[in-house]
């Protein structure tokens, strides 16, 4: 019985496919090249020196969190916005005043997955994303925030969270704002 004979022409398909996609490729790596090592021009590393710099982002780019403990009034709705009940806040009564005194800021950030949802219900804006984009650690428990006791300029700066702060923080006993502007409600 005579053998089918298979057409060559899916051969040649498959060829031309894999020498196009080879080339696109090629041209990918020759056009970033040539944006970050043109004469006169660093490249990426030289010019942002990550890590020691951060490299920059978008306007409304979703990093670690900004927080303003001199303006959170405990109110729990951040908390409850969160998909992942990753927010922790500790708050006790403030004597001799309406509301509480926040006692405690956490994020855990093994779980948030920066989706925002945090910030948008917030009544008085004490909470934005912010332009951090890494928080390395070697133990899962540098990666828990409490932004109440970072300083206030760490915690609310646009790209200023980093791993050597959130150490420190590990060591303060007591927010690092307790006065009475805490409460305000
Ligand atoms: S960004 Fe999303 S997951 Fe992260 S703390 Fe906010 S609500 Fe939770
Ligand atoms: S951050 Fe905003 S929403 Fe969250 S507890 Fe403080 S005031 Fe309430």
């Amino acid at each position: 019985m005579p053998v089918a004979r298979r057409p060559a022409w899916p051969w040649f398909t498959n060829l031309v496919t894999a020498v196009t996609s080879v080339a696109r490729g090629m041209a990918a790596t020759l056009r970033t090249w040539v944006r970050t090592h043109q004469a006169g021009k660093q490249t990426f590393t030289e010019e942002f020196e990550y890590p020691e710099l951060g490299a920059p982002v978008a306007a409304r780019y979703r990093g670690y969190h900004r927080f303003d403990l001199t303006t959170c009034i405990a109110c729990d709705q951040c908390a409850k916005a969160c998909p992942v009940d990753c927010i922790y806040i500790g708050k006790e009564r403030a004597e001799g005043a309406k509301g509480f005194r926040v006692t405690g800021y956490s994020i855990d950030y093994t779980k948030c997955m920066f989706c925002a949802l945090c910030v948008e219900p917030c009544p008085v804006d004490c909470i934005f994303m912010g332009a951090t984009h890494d928080l390395s650690s070697y133990t899962r428990d540098g990666a828990v925030v409490d932004f109440s006791r970072l300083p206030l300029e760490v915690a609310w700066g646009k790209a200023t969270l980093n791993p050597t702060a959130v150490a420190a923080s590990k060591a303060v006993a007591a927010p690092v704002d307790g006065g009475p502007n805490v409460v305000r409600i």
